[in-house]
């Protein structure tokens, strides 16, 4: 496994890679939250000179939401550029006259209902008590993929971006073991499933072997870009972490702590000379 690299510390040579793999939720958004205008900004620049696909954990209607809809007013044909693979590259879109459906891996609907049983089982097992006030959803059928989500699916587009990711944040920093625990608990419980603690409150399940490193691997296959020629920035690569899985493929990774370090990593790959 190659060593993680830190945004001021890209080796001139990655301005050269054909194709750049971003995380979404902590590495080009905040939480849920859509781009930020100097991002959407850069992220254009981005597309003007390379290829760019995006691996995040939450289903295609919020990748539309969060990554499409801010890059409004930019001209469409750099979207032949963009590969998206939401919920875990579960299922991978691509832009020829619109956005159309490559893949999609769904669950059986026997499975979903017995995925959802286990996570009540396993909550109650574990000793967790939902907080009085949740945002939505606490388990969530992604049909391709099923999410719990300890104070809802919808915190940050009810609080919006700044007390939404606070809120997570502060829970992330109490729960994190009760979370592990329910995570341990679950993947025993569904042995032909994956079950992958992501992000800061929540647990993603889905077919067994589907992770960040399958979605390399579809996209060395569907674009025939060699996984030498990628780079992969994300928020969550060390061991545990739902990027950690990309790192196995051999990747060359950038490890961000948030928006503004990717930022760092782009301007470094759009202005390779600017240091
Ligand atoms: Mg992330």
């Amino acid at each position: 496994m190659k060593p993680l690299v830190s945004p001021k510390r890209i080796p001139s040579s990655y301005a050269k890679k054909i194709l750049v793999v971003f995380d979404l939720d902590g590495t080009l958004t905040e939480s849920k939250a859509p781009m930020d205008a100097e991002m959407a900004t850069l992220f254009v620049n981005l597309l003007r000179k390379k290829r760019v696909a995006v691996i995040g954990g939450g289903r295609y209607t919020l990748f539309k939401e969060q990554l499409i809809a801010p890059l409004e007013g930019h001209p469409r044909e750099l979207f032949r550029n963009l590969f998206l693979f939401p919920t875990t590259s579960t299922a991978f879109y691509r832009y020829h006259h619109g956005w159309k459906n490559v893949y999609i891996h769904r669950f059986y609907s026997g499975e979903r209902a017995k995925i959802k049983r286990a996570f009540r089982e396993v909550l109650r097992e574990a000793g967790y008590t939902p907080p009085q006030k949740v945002y939505g959803k606490i388990i969530e059928d992604r049909g391709t993929q099923v999410t719990f989500s300890a104070l809802g699916q919808d915190i940050v587009a009810r609080l919006g971006v700044k007390e939404g990711v606070r809120r997570k944040e502060e829970w992330r920093r109490k729960y994190t073991p009760l979370k592990m625990k329910i995570a341990r608990l679950l993947a025993k419980r569904l042995p032909n499933l994956e079950v992958r603690a992501a992000g800061f409150t929540s647990i993603d399940v889905t077919k067994k072997g589907i992770d960040k490193s399958y979605g390399l691997r579809q996209i060395e296959k569907y674009m025939h870009v060699p996984i030498k020629e990628m780079l992969f920035v994300g928020d969550a690569l060390f061991r545990g972490g739902n990027d950690y899985a990309a790192r196995l493929t051999g990747v060359d990774c950038v490890a961000v702590r948030g928006p503004e370090d990717a930022k760092t990593v782009i301007r470094r790959l759009v202005e390779p000379r600017v240091r």
